[in-house]
């Protein structure tokens, strides 16, 4: 499947057999690949979660031939249909960071791109609380940040006008972000892949990126079918089915990017950051036939997250989550293949309770229901400052035609139509 679909994409690729013969002829690099199928294409995009795709379809729009590799069976299986499909406004983000803008000017690209292809989606707004004095200064900061940062619509709310939009909620003060909203992750995805496709994208699923080498100065990406992956021992050495040489390959594979570019053969490794990986579980609120809140509900941001909120979904459904787990990465050959952990146990709601009623005193025992669990790609541990994302090209590693997105957390999903912009200006020459 995975060869089909390289011969089938764009126009531009070598004839195996000749690129085999030629990969012998050459040096050391060449011949341990010997005897394995080279091919070379344009640009190549691993993983296809709701950036990848989107960075896809951007370049496919400027005229590239883009083929995307994703080691799962469709697209979007990864941290992209485990989040809380919130379209953030970009109050949170130190002024100046990526975070920040992409996430300012991905929200207006996103508003934009659903309002014109009709995919559900609602600005219903959400109000940050703080339910103690204590957490006003905190308030008071994000106003600052969220100002800084372009948010022109940030509105203080006294208790008593937070209180008349959500008669459930307590709080002592709140700031209200009319912008910020809710989006059908699926559609966006399935609409951004329709799209991709029609410009000539090739998907090629069910197919791994296990590693690459440096050859020529460019990055030869070694490729398999991810079933050779199911039932290899985590420290095996991985022999590729073929090598794919493009001239352009964004590594977008979420959880896996950083331990994918380490085994990238010949590229400087000092350059990487360290990945921190962090569980965030939802639990449901069952039985309710009508939700209890109309708005978002933040609490003050902690530690790894942005605090245990109130998410609803377009059907209604009112979720409370993500909270903060830190754990140990899998070995890289399991995230290569998203074998992660993502049960949530019911016992977890013990901690969920007082929580959420810090906010939400009404909330009755037994109420909550496990729901699902995401995992952020994160570049700093517990108690460590956060870290902007990390989009590293040939002007920090120098390979040329290579470019890292690491550390893509939130505010990705919000963020993903400007950093397919970001990256075909910057990067696509
Ligand atoms: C709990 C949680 C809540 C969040 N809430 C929000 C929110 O409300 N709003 C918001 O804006 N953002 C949110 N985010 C962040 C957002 O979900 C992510 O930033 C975004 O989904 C990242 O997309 P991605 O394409 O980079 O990664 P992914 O969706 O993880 O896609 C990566 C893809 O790469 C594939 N892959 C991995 N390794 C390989 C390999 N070796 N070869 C080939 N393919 C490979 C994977 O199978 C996967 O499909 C949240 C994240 C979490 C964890």
């Amino acid at each position: 499947m995975l060869r089909k679909a390289v011969r089938s994409y764009g126009g531009i690729l070598a004839n195996p057999a000749a690129v085999l013969q030629a990969a012998r002829a050459m040096g050391s690099a060449a011949s341990a690949f010997g005897g394995i199928p080279r091919e070379t294409a344009d640009t190549v995009v691993i993983g296809a979660g709701v950036v990848g795709i989107a960075v896809a379809r951007e370049l496919a729009l400027k005229g590239r031939e883009v083929l995307v590799v994703e080691a799962a069976s469709t697209f979007g299986t990864g941290t992209s249909s485990r989040n809380s499909e919130v379209i953030h406004a970009g109050i949170y983000y130190p002024s100046k960071s990526l975070k920040a803008s992409l996430c300012v000017k991905g929200r207006e690209l996103l508003y934009r791109y659903c309002c014109d292809r009709e995919i559900p989606h609602k600005k219903i707004g959400k109000l940050i609380v703080a339910t103690s004095v204590a957490e006003i200064p905190m308030l008071e900061h994000l106003l600052r940040c969220g100002k800084e940062n372009g948010v022109e619509d940030l509105k203080m709310m006294e208790e008593f006008q937070a209180m008349q939009m959500e008669p459930e909620l307590q709080c002592v003060k709140a700031l209200l972000s009319p912008s910020s909203g809710i989006v059908d992750s699926h559609l966006l995805m399935l609409s951004l892949v329709g799209e991709a496709e029609s410009y000539k994208t090739t998907f090629s699923y069910n197919s791994a990126v296990i590693g690459g080498h440096l050859e020529d100065s460019l990055l030869h990406l070694h490729i398999t079918e991810s079933e050779d992956l199911k039932n290899v021992a985590k420290d095996a050495q991985l022999s590729p089915q073929f090598v794919l040489t493009p001239r352009l390959v964004i590594n977008s594979a979420g959880l896996s990017a950083i331990p994918l570019a380490k085994r990238f053969d010949g590229f400087n490794k000092e350059i990487l950051p360290a990945a921190y990986y962090s569980r965030g579980c939802y639990f449901t609120l069952s039985k309710t036939k009508i939700p209890p809140f109309s708005h978002l509900i933040y609490p003050i941001p902690e530690d790894g997250g942005l605090g245990v909120h109130v998410t609803l979904d377009l059907n209604g459904l009112v979720k409370f989550g993500p909270d903060v787990e830190w754990i140990e990465c899998v070995d890289d050959i399991s995230c290569f293949t998203n074998r992660f952990d993502y049960s949530v146990r019911l016992d977890r709601s013990d901690k969920f309770y007082p929580e959420i009623r810090k906010y939400f005193p009404n909330l009755r025992d037994g109420s909550l229901e496990p729901g699902y669990s995401g995992i952020r790609p994160k570049l700093c541990g517990r108690g460590m400052p956060s870290m902007d994302f990390v989009i590293q090209g040939e002007d920090i590693h120098g390979v040329p035609g290579l470019v890292n997105l690491l550390g893509i957390e939130s505010p990705g999903l919000t963020s993903s139509l400007a950093i397919a912009q970001y990256i075909a200006s910057k990067y696509s020459k």
